[in-house]
């Protein structure tokens, strides 16, 4: 093989390899994220762990559940100064 032909060949096995991760992680993120909701459910309906994590970008606090890792941010509506 020549240089030229090596190059095009590890070209095309890594474009097949990053097509092939698309496709097989597509398929198992359907049942990730539907199992992952139902597990964030079932947290929220016995009440969510709430963690203060960080201060966003708008200073506004945001909080992660330390059981199921869901997040969620309080935003002040009485407006900031
Ligand atoms: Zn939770």
């Amino acid at each position: 093989m020549t240089h030229e032909e090596i190059s095009v060949a590890v070209h095309a096995e890594q474009k097949a390899h990053r097509e092939a991760q698309r496709t097989l992680m597509a398929e198992y993120d359907r049942g990730y994220y539907a199992r992952l909701k139902e597990l964030r459910v079932a947290c929220e309906a016995i009440g969510h762990k709430w963690r203060f994590t960080h201060l966003g970008p708008l200073n506004d606090p945001w909080f992660a559940c330390g059981i199921c890792r869901a997040t969620k941010v309080e935003i002040d509506s009485e407006g900031k100064p």
